[in-house]
């Protein structure tokens, strides 16, 4: 992915772009938004603007290249991200970012860089850094090393030390919005508004994963994950035991379980507070709505969601899949649909 194979986020990505064009580019700039929008796509792609050895005229990474490929798959010896990790003591995802994982990436920050290219330290959920990290990860804001850049990524940026904001050249990115998702779905595939609407809004208004899926297909998973949803309550132990295990192996059923699951209850809770039924983001399946707005109601939707949701964030840090879809598949069965 570079600059010009992101889609929207235009204004921001000219900021960027012309920062590196006029050799402004700020030691660290932090990138603030909601969730899953695009902002560490753009800061892959500055890492890969700067590492690029051949890269096009007005200065974006080729996308093709070692350099490029290398940093794609998160192994170019330039470029290190942060994120979440394992606590090699207990063996179980740490919950926070913590001091030794900034001494690591201060260490590989002040090495020289390899090549022509420029050192990038990329530190995802930053706001997770505990107090000690973020105190520690100052002194990298304060004395940079030379070319060598910070992108500090963040969906919560009010979390992080007023002292961090103030050394970082924020730029804010925003959702597009289900309408402006629909209408790049409507131009680009020519869907009707109604099908391009119940497309964006199933995909999360994430433009890029609402183009990669054709909408019957979308349907379909749609389907698929609400079908085994419905089926828990009437499966015995052992069987939801075995769904949890094929769930979770076979390529993104699970998620689909999580993504479709947390629109489909999304919509029976506001449906059971009043909302009109045009609001559902499933408007097109208005009859099984129904039928669960009355089985379930409100305040177990309401619980569906937040076990849906702690198990979307489990699904980006652990490794034990099958162990996360045990306990949503048992959730669901047990508290939420009995
Ligand atoms: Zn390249």
């Amino acid at each position: 992915m570079n600059f010009s194979s992101i889609l929207g986020h235009k204004r921001q990505i000219e900021v960027i772009r012309r920062d590196m064009s006029t050799g402004q580019l700020p030691p660290a700039y932090l990138f603030r938004g909601e969730e899953g929008i695009g902002k560490k796509l753009a800061a892959l792609a500055l890492a890969k603007a700067l590492n690029c050895p051949s890269p096009a005229p007005d200065g974006d990474a080729c996308g093709v290249c070692q350099s490029c490929r290398n940093i794609d798959s998160g192994c170019h010896p330039n470029v290190m991200t942060v994120a979440l990790e394992m606590n090699p003591d207990t063996g179980k995802m740490r919950q926070e970012i913590v001091v030794s994982q900034v001494r690591a990436a201060q260490e590989f920050i002040s090495l020289k860089s390899v090549g022509h290219g420029r050192k990038m330290l990329i530190v995802d959920d930053a706001h997770i850094m505990n107090k000690e990290a973020m105190n520690a990860f100052l002194k990298t804001l304060e004395e940079p090393p030379d070319s060598s850049h910070v992108v500090l990524i963040s969906s919560k940026p009010d979390s992080l030390l007023p002292t961090v904001l103030s050394r970082c050249r924020a730029i804010g990115f925003s959702s597009l919005g289900e309408e402006a998702v629909a209408g790049l779905l409507m131009e680009r595939k020519g869907l009707s508004h109604d099908t391009a609407l119940i497309a964006a809004r199933l995909t999360g208004g994430r433009p890029g994963d609402a183009l990669a899926v054709e909408p019957s297909e979308l349907m379909e998973r749609r389907g698929d994950a609400l079908k085994l949803i419905a089926r828990l309550p009437g499966l015995a132990l052992p069987q939801v035991l075995k769904e949890a295990e094929k769930a979770s192996a076979e390529g993104g059923v699970l998620e689909d379980v999580v993504n479709f699951g947390s629109a489909w209850f999304r919509d029976i809770m506001i449906l059971s507070a009043g909302a009109d039924y045009s609001l559902a983001i499933n408007r097109d399946l208005t009859d099984e709505l129904r039928i669960w707005v009355g089985r379930i109601g409100g305040w177990r939707s309401e619980e569906a969601i937040t076990l849906l949701e702690q198990t979307g964030a489990a699904l980006t840090r652990t490794f034990n899949r099958r162990l996360t879809a045990e306990d949503l598949f048992l959730g669901l069965k047990t508290e939420i649909l009995v």
